[in-house]
């Protein structure tokens, strides 16, 4: 039984068809998703989903991309959000200066905010980071509340080290079974009880499905990834990864 991590069951070709969605990953043993908002509206339908399907758990956050656009109240706005008990963390929070698509000044500032906010209301935190790692590891150590998940991991080594110092879990996502990826060298050095598995829905479709939009039930094909990485039964890392994710985001 597996747990996408990281998915945005908000967007219209998964919300649309949210059913066969959850039958189809229910088919391939992925049984519990966490919605990951991104920002104050779609993490409202997130919250909307999780309170419509018991196998659905939201997340409510401001991603870098959307930074610019927070409204002056937003934390205000989430922590309303997050009172409720399907809510389990704050995010996509984070930085993204490959795409900059918020001033990083910006997205800086944001996501001080909502570090401070995840310490606040005592919930971790999903974080996206790209080309943003010295910034990233200053803030977590800085602000953060030393638990949550760098998702979509696709840095190096060194930086999942400082991330896991931190209290952190590494959670890979299609792109660790994409041809010519450093990331299994990376997977390889993860201790189980460190690692998280998740889609990224509806992006980031592994193989043999890259390039195709997404849905949470291919977390399989990650998870399957990695037990070939680490050479050990796929149920050896369906239980590890099932039990950090429960453990981390308090599911029942
Ligand atoms: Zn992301
Ligand atoms: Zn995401």
């Amino acid at each position: 039984m597996l747990t996408d991590t990281h998915c945005h069951l908000f967007y219209p070709d998964l919300k649309t068809d949210i059913e066969n969605v959850l039958q189809r990953a229910n088919a391939l043993g992925v049984t519990k998703f966490i919605c990951v908002g991104t920002n104050l509206d779609d993490s409202a339908e997130c919250l909307k989903l999780a309170e419509d399907h018991e196998s659905i758990f939201a997340t409510a956050g401001i991603h870098p991309h959307d930074a610019n656009d927070a409204p002056d109240d937003f934390l205000k706005q989430l922590s309303d959000l997050l009172m409720h008990n399907k809510m389990v963390a704050v995010g996509e929070i984070g930085l993204d200066y490959f795409r900059n698509i918020s001033d990083p000044a910006i997205q800086r500032s944001v996501f001080k905010d909502q570090l401070e906010l995840a310490k606040f209301t005592d919930l971790p935190i999903v974080f996206h980071n790209r080309d943003a790692d010295d910034d990233t590891i200053r803030m977590l150590a800085e602000h953060g509340p030393g638990k949550g998940i760098a998702h979509c991991f696709s840095s190096t080594l060194e930086t999942a080290e400082a991330f896991m110092q931190l209290g952190y879990f590494i959670s890979f996502s299609g792109n660790l079974t994409f041809k010519n990826s450093h990331l299994p060298e990376v997977a390889k050095e993860i201790p189980l009880n460190r690692v998280l598995v998740e889609t990224d829905s509806p992006y980031m479709s592994p193989e043999p499905h890259r390039g195709k939009p997404n849905e949470p039930g291919r977390t399989r094909f990650v998870a399957e990834k990695l037990a070939e990485i680490h050479d050990l039964p796929f149920e050896e890392i369906a239980k590890h990864t099932t039990e950090n994710a429960v453990e981390l985001f308090r599911l029942t």
